[in-house]
This record gives C-alpha cells, sequence and structure tokens, in this order.
C-alpha cells in the first residue's frame, strides 16, 4: 500500500528528521578528531598478527547459494566455509549496484555518508560523471596497513579502479578492467602474492573481488551444463545485439546459467580454501564472503541490478570462518555492509576506529531491531537522473521510500519475504527512512569522467546505454 504525505505533513518530518541528525553530527565531531589523531601509535601486538581475507563475489544474491537454503547445490565449498563459522541470514547491501556498495565497504559509512554515486549529468554536459571515493576518509586498507599488515587488493571491474581512489592505501593492487571469467586467475593471483610477501613476516590484509557472476551469464566449460543440459546455446545475456531488445522468456535459461557461474566461483574458491588449509593458514586467517548487490530476473518485472531497493538487489550473503568466530551460527540479527570495516578493525585488535555508521557485529551487543539503511539507486539510462529512492530495514519491517520522497511502500520480510504484498506505513517508519535520508554527507567526493575505454566496458556491462 502506498501512502502519500501532504506537502505540510511531509515537511514536517523531514525538518524534525534533519534537525535531529545535524545534533548528532555536531555533538560527534569531537569524536572524529580524537580518534583519527591516534594513527601514530597503532601498531601490532602478539595477539594481532593475524590475517584477513575479504572476498567480494559480484552481483551475488543471497537466497542462490545453499547454505542460504537455495534448491540448486551451487555453493559446496562456500556451504562448508558457513558451516565452520558464522552466517547472518539477513545481511544488506546498502546500495543496489557496485559503485556506491564498494564504497561502503571500503569505509564503513552509508551511502549517504560517503556520497560516492553515480552516473550524474551535469547541466549543459555531454558527458556523464561518477564520483570517486573521497581520499579522505577512512578505509580497510589504510587503516590496516597504518596498522602494519601488508595489504593487497585483487579487483576485476572498472569502477574500482584508480581514478575511483579505491587502491589507496594498497602495497599491491591490480584491476582487471573487465574481469569477467577470472575467478580461476584472481585467486591464484592471490595465492602468488601471499606466497611472495611471506618473507615480510608481517600479517596481511587481502581484497578479492570477483566478476563472474555479473553479466554475462556466461560459465566456462563443465559448468555451463551443471545446471542446464543444454549449455548457453550462445544466449549469455537478456538484450539481442541487433534489435537491442529484451525476452522475458529467456529467464528460466538465464537463471540457469547465473547459477553456473556461481558455482564455477565457488570451485575456485574450495581451491583457494584449500590451498589455506594446506599451508596452515587457515587457522590464523579470517575468511569473510559478502557481495556488492544481488540480481533481478524478474522479480519484481526488471532485470540486472541498481534500479530498485527490493530484496532480489539488496539481500546478500555475509559469513564470516576464521580464529575466534563461533563455528555453526547461523545470525538473524539484521546487518549491512557498513558494519565489516567495524568488525574487521575490532576482530583484529586494531584501536583505531574511525567514526562510521556500521557497527562491530561480532560483539554481541547487537540488536535485532536496528536499523539498515540503503539507497544510491543508478539511473536506467546515462541520459537519465536517478529516482530518489531510500530505504530502511528494522527487525523483520522495510519501508522504501519513492518518487518525490512522499510515497512509502512497506513490507514485513518474515511473512512477505518476496515483498508482494505491502502493509500500512506507520510514523515510525516514515522517520526512520527520512531520518537516513537528512543524514548529512561526510565525504566530499570528487567527479570522475570514465576515460573511453572504461566507456565502452561500462557500455557492455549495460551501466550506460
Ligand atoms: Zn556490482
Amino acid at each position: 500500500m502506498y501512502i502519500r504525505l501532504s506537502g505540510r505533513g511531509l515537511f514536517s518530518l523531514l525538518s524534525a528528521a534533519v534537525l535531529l541528525v545535524f545534533i548528532m553530527f555536531f555533538l560527534s565531531c569531537g569524536s572524529v578528531q580524537d580518534q583519527t589523531s591516534n594513527n601514530e601509535n597503532d601498531s601490532i601486538g602478539e595477539n594481532q598478527k593475524r590475517n584477513v581475507i575479504l572476498i567480494i563475489i559480484d552481483t551475488l544474491r543471497a537466497d542462490h547459494l545453499s547454505c542460504y537454503g537455495y534448491f540448486r547445490n551451487t555453493s559446496p565449498s562456500i556451504d562448508s566455509l558457513a558451516a565452520s563459522g558464522t552466517l547472518w541470514q539477513n545481511a544488506y547491501a546498502q546500495s543496489p549496484w557496485t559503485l556506491p556498495s564498494h564504497a561502503t565497504i571500503w569505509t564503513g559509512l552509508s551511502v549517504r555518508s560517503h556520497g560516492t554515486v553515480g552516473f550524474f549529468r551535469l547541466e549543459n554536459d555531454e558527458g556523464i560523471r561518477n564520483y570517486a571515493l573521497d581520499p579522505s576518509l577512512p578505509s580497510l586498507p589504510v587503516l590496516f596497513g597504518q596498522a602494519g599488515y601488508r595489504t593487497c587488493g585483487i579487483v576485476n571491474v572498472t569502477l574500482l579502479r584508480d581514478e575511483y581512489n579505491f587502491d589507496i592505501g594498497f602495497d599491491h593492487y591490480s584491476c582487471n578492467l573487465a574481469g569477467h571469467g577470472q575467478a580461476g586467475a584472481s585467486v591464484d593471483s592471490l595465492i602468488s602474492w601471499v606466497v611472495s610477501d611471506s618473507i615480510n613476516l608481517k600479517p596481511f590484509f587481502c581484497i578479492l573481488h570477483l566478476y563472474d557472476v555479473h553479466t554475462p551469464y556466461n560459465p566456462p566449460d563443465d559448468f555451463d551444463l551443471m545446471f542446464t543440459e543444454y549449455g548457453s546455446m550462445g544466449i549469455t545475456a537478456w538484450f539481442d545485439e541487433e534489435t537491442g531488445n529484451w525476452d522475458p522468456g529467456k529467464s528460466d535459461h538465464l537463471l540457469k546459467l547465473y547459477d553456473g557461474e556461481i558455482a564455477w566461483v565457488d570451485y575456485n574458491l574450495g581451491r583457494l580454501f584449500e590451498w589455506l588449509r594446506n599451508d596452515s593458514l587457515a587457522e590464523n586467517t579470517l575468511v569473510v564472503i559478502t557481495s556488492d548487490h544481488g540480481e533481478e530476473f524478474l522479480d519484481h518485472g526488471g532485470i540486472d541490478h541498481g534500479h530498485t531497493l527490493y530484496q532480489e538487489l539488496i539481500h546478500i550473503p555475509l559469513i564470516m570462518s576464521g580464529p575466534g568466530i563461533e563455528p555453526g551460527v547461523v545470525s538473524p540479527i539484521p546487518v549491512g555492509q557498513y558494519d565489516i570495516l567495524p568488525t574487521l578493525l575490532a576482530w583484529a585488535g586494531i584501536e583505531n576506529m574511525p567514526m562510521v555508521d556500521g557497527s562491530d557485529i561480532l560483539s554481541g551487543d547487537i540488536s535485532y531491531s536496528r536499523s539498515i539503511p540503503g539507497s544510491g539507486v543508478c539511473p536506467r539510462s546515462w541520459d537519465s537522473f536517478a529516482p530518489h529512492q531510500a530505504s530502511v530495514v528494522t527487525g523483520s519491517i522495510k519501508t522504501i521510500i519513492l518518487g518525490e520522497l512522499e510515497s512509502f511502500i512497506t513490507y514485513d520480510l518474515v511473512d512477505d519475504p518476496i515483498e508482494t504484498r505491502p502493509q500500512e506505513t506507520d510514523s515510525m517508519h516514515m522517520e526512520k527512512v527520512l531520518f537516513y535520508w537528512a543524514s548529512p554527507q561526510l565525504g566530499l567526493p570528487e567527479p570522475v569522467f570514465p576515460d573511453y575505454e572504461s566507456l565502452d566496458v561500462l557500455r557492455d556491462l549495460g551501466y550506460i546505454k
């Protein structure tokens, strides 16, 4: 059910939310300076010599992993990792597409806070812009590096290249602009870096970003036949290259290939996990698996990602396994991508905790009734503007604000996990979304004009038309 506020009612709610947010912001400013002034005191203690590997599987929706209840056996390796650690059932991407979500993972900030969004068109300008990550914001590689870790990033999409500042803080950073199909090579690169870097006798922090599950759905040999006896038959994307049209009848075929891509990624992660065990690194290494967003297969009438905040695009996996992580735990606590940074810093014993929006979800102090916000929706074509959308999940209740920030829609995700039966939105949930939407932007990101090579890649990937 949509609820449309009158202009005066909306203004009152929004004004109250803005006032409260700014009061909290100014009260918190002192703590930013206090916490960031301790950089030089960071060092690795004897109990902190443990490694971290953060694996981000682009475009992976949680409900297509066996350990999240999927009916196909897509993920035996990830399932076994989950059994040896903790799996969060209700983990949320805080944007439905790549650039804002990765900025949230890097910084521990909500999309409204870091401001790294796109694609937008400047007035009277022929080009498009994305925003880069504000390099002055705290980030995982910088903070782990300052704490004495060796840092390595292996990523596979142009939106994470150095122009966007995602490379800052890494000792080693490699970005394959169009890294589809590179899961095997990327795992090999990570292993090679760890082996070659071991002479440094320092713990390592690695981010491994894999892009294989993203379109085109074109799994390599054997994996293309894993869930369909016919293979791809040359049909690996929704759009017909000649006509530009797309056919809803392809959905089941493309879903089976999407699942084959997941199985291919899972196979290569299994190789990585086995290597960690054989080299006795597993007992000293925290492995984290998550995604930047999901993928739609007509769940709400659309395809691909970036365009809504429904579950198929923001319900993502989050799994942690390693020393200090309780095995066999399935947690119902709602968590977001912004929780990853504070959780990893706390796990590693790094005391230089910056001001972030997320929390340490291993602390035991997290409430089921906490609220996880989302926004950063992408325009459907590069000559249009991104629609205003924001969401908040509180426990099982999810409220989305749509249109010109005046239409609310609410679902109970326990009774209605696929969001087909909207219910009435009460004022408390309206205020939660408006409160988030009015939150101050901490980052001051600079616009980036993608070069022509990147534009071609983005066009091939369907991000721009
Ligand atoms: Zn992505």
